[in-house]
């Protein structure tokens, strides 16, 4: 590891998808010799510490600290999907003045024996620390954790309020093709777009912050995505117009991976999970044939309600075919007794249930051999990588996006977004795992070679990474110069 003086911040948002990516790219950046802090919320922090071995593993890394901050909200708060707008709302209230504390001249962030931070890498859904890093006269790259072409769509929401298509109103044909999102005219309808879109009104505060804070965007020094070039080629072309200076670095656990396996044999299994990881669904699999078993998880914020956990139920245990299926604690809403004894017994024959699994790992396993997700963007490439068809079924912001390209665009899996019904899920079940199994395997795989190709040496992916971080030690060294 070559050693310089740059020093970046990383600072995520505080919930599950986006903590695990930025900590993949932070454990990248050591990978290259740069000092880095990553600034975890308190609670967030705790549950790392409590579920994961993420200290022990960050201490092969010398220039490597965690921080952490307040998010401003009282410990028993759910930070569930439902009340996303609560996060956002508390880290401008509480956490922005302090932030701006810890790294200003004298701050916490500023005064240890390492050298002072020179870079930011922030989550691009906080553009309030443009604002610091400008005041400090260091450059700050925004982080947006959804997929390019979600990015775009929320880049495109002014122009789809003054064509008028935006507030959707009450009598619009959902299935209605868009034009307004330049480069998906041919596929993204109304249904399609990033959740908060559906907001009657304007001034709803989850639509207002993901349109503002995206539109802030190009007052960063650049934009990185965990994405490839090859994947959402389209997207980035687009993006590249507003914004030039834009890193595609992802798929980024299979770009870690790639760069751990360069440098050791074996490289230590890892998890940033903020629940317990149950491993005994891996016995269960190894129990099971080829290929046999739907994998279902819906992600670390989504709530269901007890009558969709029912149709659900019923039509994976009516499928006949075998599933294991993650249900996360507090995330049914309802009544949690009683459920129907044919469910019962149905799972006892061919399911098998946890709070959490090791996702990466439940997703390479051969039995897997198929994935019925919400189509979190993390899930979304996870499941490319291991070259596993998924079902959609999106729950809220980005995945309404990400599913249409699955189903319709790259023909990896089948979208069932707004229906929830126990017979189309036995009947979807049914044909990833069986009759129209065909039609997705040759996508499947051809996608997932080419997210492998990105990551490895010479691979668009790894080049992009290269560069962001030479601009970074660049931009130090001359700092250094001034
Ligand atoms: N995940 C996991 N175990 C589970 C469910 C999810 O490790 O039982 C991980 C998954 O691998 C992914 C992340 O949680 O990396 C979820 O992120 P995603 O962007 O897919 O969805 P979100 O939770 O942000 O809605």
């Amino acid at each position: 590891m070559d050693s310089d003086h740059s020093h970046v911040l990383i600072f995520p948002f505080p919930v599950q998808g986006h903590v695990s990516c930025m900590l993949k790219l932070a454990e990248l950046l050591c990978l290259s010799g740069l000092h880095v802090t990553f600034l975890n919320s308190d609670i967030i922090h705790r549950r790392l510490l409590r579920y994961t071995d993420v200290v022990s593993r960050f201490s092969r890394y010398p220039g490597f600290t965690f921080e952490t901050i307040s998010d401003g909200l009282p410990p028993d708060h759910p930070r569930s999907g439902n009340r996303v707008v609560d996060i956002f709302d508390s880290i401008k209230m509480v956490t922005k003045p302090r932030f701006r504390e810890m790294l200003l001249p004298g701050g916490c962030l500023n005064c240890s024996n390492r050298p002072p931070v020179s870079s930011v890498i922030a989550d691009g859904i906080m553009c309030f620390t443009i604002d610091v890093a400008k005041e400090i006269g260091i450059p700050i790259y925004l982080f947006r954790t959804v997929s390019a072409s979600c990015f775009w769509a929320f880049y495109c929401i002014p122009k789809l309020i003054e064509s008028g298509d935006l507030p959707i109103k009450e009598d619009d044909e959902m299935d209605r093709l868009l034009i307004g999102v330049t480069g998906m005219e041919k596929y993204l309808r109304l249904r399609d777009l990033p959740s908060f879109c559906r907001a009657s009104d304007l001034s709803d505060r989850a639509f207002q912050v993901v349109t503002s804070e995206t539109q802030e965007t190009h007052r960063a020094n650049g934009l990185i995505l965990n994405t490839f070039e090859d994947l959402e080629e389209s997207a980035l072309v687009q993006i590249r117009k507003h914004i030039p200076n834009l890193y595609a670095i992802g798929p980024l656990h299979a770009h870690l991976k790639s760069r751990l396996e360069a440098r050791m044999t074996s490289p230590p299994r890892s998890s940033n999970s903020l629940w317990e990881e149950d491993r005994t669904c891996m016995t269960w699999l190894d129990k099971q044939s080829r290929k046999s078993v739907i994998y279902v998880s819906f992600g670390s914020m989504t709530m269901l309600s007890r009558e969709e956990l029912i149709e659900f139920w019923y039509g994976l245990v009516n499928s006949r075919k075998k599933f294991l299926w993650v249900v996360r604690p507090n995330s049914v809403a309802g009544d949690g007794q009683n459920f129907p004894t044919q469910l019962l017994e149905g799972t006892m024959e061919r399911g098998y249930m946890v709070r959490w699994a090791p996702q990466e790992e439940v997703l390479a396993h051969p039995a897997v051999g198929g994935f019925l997700t919400h189509s979190g963007w993390n899930s979304t490439l996870e499941s490319i990588v291991a070259a596993v068809p998924m079902i959609c079924w999106p729950y809220y912001a980005d995945q309404q996006v990400n599913s249409r390209l699955v189903g319709e665009v790259w023909k990896l899996g089948f979208d069932m977004k707004d229906i929830c019904d126990r017979v189309v899920v036995e009947k979807i079940v049914k044909d990833l795992m069986g009759v129209r199994r065909d039609e997705l395997i040759r996508p499947v795989d051809r996608m997932m070679k080419m997210a492998r190709r990105s990551v490895v040496e010479d691979g668009t992916s790894h080049s992009n990474l290269n560069r962001l971080i030479d601009d970074i030690k660049t931009s130090t060294k001359k700092k250094e110069i001034f």
